[in-house]
């Protein structure tokens, strides 16, 4: 695959570490392959980044935020703008980039694009809304107030699932409100990221303000961003085992910390469900990006006298998904990123058959060979299984079997992840009971799709801490300030 010739535009692909305005080749000359994962075919050598080059950026960060900070929010919004502008007017290439490096679906390449894309825009708005509060103050003589301020130069660490939004939905925030950051790519998708920086910086957005360091030692590159006294807010997307390790290690320098982790998302049908708009939910939530992503359903829980017709009506949709390579038309469905992410799945799989479950669609890879693998419906669930307590990744609906909503409720909520939730019924006071009642950062009520620039996304117990996007989304990237003016 020659990835320049499928692109209009080919320097959005970009090889460098994007430090400090400038595009720069690994000090030691060394270079990582980046693979398109249906073919395994080289499409980019990038900049493999160490230790030294991370603190290079640090520095660059450090340097330049000041300046950018004492700029109006005004300013800074209408230089996010353009960069908006700029990715609206390249989503064509950058879906295609993604999708070169990722293997989803370009439709939903292209979804992805409009979606990341929008948190530049609101938060290129929400800056301009950043504000304190003057308190009724105790004393005749002293006035009360707090101020909002940026906290500095932070670092951001991201995934390969989804290799753009997870970067704006991070990156966006914080250079709004006057930070600068330090980014590191995951190693399967830095291509998004760089494209990204590219646009950032026809927009005019300053030399510092935004650095890219790819690199293959994620442990090393990490360990910087954590101890630096300088940074002082990580932000990540991400496993849960990796959030713990990059918390542990920001303990000595106290850093402001958001974490958004892994899920284990239950998806409760109850009897009274729509079963069109269930199954539809399902499909939305559970095979997007191939079941990729940290709020799919993981266990699909569904009421005794609705259980059968569910089952068969989901597979015969499942059935019909067109898997394959993500640039042909019609494919909804890429392969698993990579061999240890495919290998998981046929875990979970014959784990789940071993365990006395029924393949009633799929069940086992792809006739495509490599790390496709079909799309899979499996009845007879049991808590026993691996799918009921651990993140699959991958295009496998597990179907639990339960008789009461308390029981939904209590098998729901027995996880330790809390990132989203999904039910479907019809009855308004359920709809009210169970929302309430469940544990997660995110509860969906009959529907499996609701990712927007509007929502506060984060979850609770081991699924993360802090919300991304929204009008709260600032309040990670700010510090509050008492300011006390006294002898008045
Ligand atoms: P991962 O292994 O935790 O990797 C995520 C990022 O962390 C990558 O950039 C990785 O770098 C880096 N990393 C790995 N070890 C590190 C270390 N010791 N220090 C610093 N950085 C380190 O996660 P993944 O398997 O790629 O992604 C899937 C997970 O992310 C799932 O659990 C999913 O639920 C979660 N996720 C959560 C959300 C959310 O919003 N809650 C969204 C998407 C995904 P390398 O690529 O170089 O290894």
């Amino acid at each position: 695959m020659d990835l320049h010739s499928l692109v209009k535009d080919s320097s959005l692909i970009q090889s460098g570490a994007y430090i400090n305005g400038a595009f720069v080749p690994a000090k030691s000359g060394a270079t990582f392959d980046v693979t398109n994962p249906v073919t395994n075919e080289v499409i980019a050598k990038v900049a493999d980044c160490d230790a030294s080059m991370m603190e290079e950026a640090v520095t660059a960060a450090h340097a330049a935020q000041p300046a950018w900070a004492a700029k109006t929010a005004k300013e800074r919004a209408n230089i996010l703008k353009k960069w908006y502008d700029l990715c609206m007017e390249n989503a064509d290439d950058l879906a295609i980039i993604l999708t070169a490096e990722m293997g989803k679906p370009l439709a939903e390449a292209k979804g992805e694009i409009g979606y990341g894309s929008s948190f530049i825009e609101w938060f290129a708005e929400q800056a301009k809304r950043v504000m304190g509060d003057v308190l009724e103050s105790p004393f005749a003589d002293k006035k009360f107030m707090t101020l909002r301020q940026p906290v500095g130069v932070f670092a951001a660490i991201t995934p390969w699932n989804f290799p753009n939004a997870m970067i704006t939905r991070k990156v966006a925030p914080g250079i709004a409100v006057g930070c600068a950051c330090v980014l590191k790519p995951a190693e399967q998708t830095p291509l998004s990221a760089l494209a990204l920086a590219e646009l950032a910086h026809r927009a005019g957005i300053p030399a510092g303000i935004i650095n890219i360091i790819p690199g293959m030692d994620a442990p090393a590159l990490g360990d910087v961003m954590c101890r630096d006294e300088r940074i002082r807010k990580i932000t990540f997307t991400g496993s849960t085992e990796v959030g713990r390790i990059l918390m542990r290690q920001s303990a000595d320098t106290i850093k402001k910390i958001s974490l958004e982790l892994g899920g284990n998302a239950p998806l409760i049908v109850f009897d009274d469900a729509d079963l069109d708009e269930a199954v539809e939910g399902a499909i939305a939530s559970k095979y997007r990006n191939a079941g990729q992503t940290c709020v799919c359903a993981n266990r699909v829980f569904v009421q005794a006298g609705i259980y059968d017709k569910f089952a068969a009506a989901l597979t015969a949709k499942v059935a019909e998904m067109k898997v394959g390579d993500g640039f042909d038309d019609g494919v909804v469905q890429g392969p698993i990123i990579d061999q240890q992410g495919f290998e998981k799945v046929e875990r979970h799989v014959a784990d789940a058959v071993a365990k006395g479950g029924t393949i009633l669609t799929g069940g086992k890879p792809h006739e495509m060979g490599g790390t496709f693998f079909e799309p899979t419906v499996i009845t007879g669930a049991q808590k026993e299984m691996q799918v009921y307590s651990e993140e699959t990744f991958g295009p496998v609906a597990a179907l639990f079997k339960f008789e009461t909503e308390e029981e939904a409720i209590t098998l729901a909520n027995d996880t330790i992840f809390g990132l989203a939730a999904y039910y479907f019924t019809k009855d308004v006071g359920r709809v009210f009971r169970v929302g309430e009642a469940l544990e997660y950062g995110m509860a969906i009520a009959n529907t499996g799709a609701y990712s927007s620039e509007v929502g506060p996304f984060g979850g609770v117990k081991a699924s993360g801490l802090g919300r991304e996007g929204s009008i709260y989304g600032v309040d990670e990237f700010l510090e509050m300030k008492l300011m006390v003016v006294g002898g008045i």
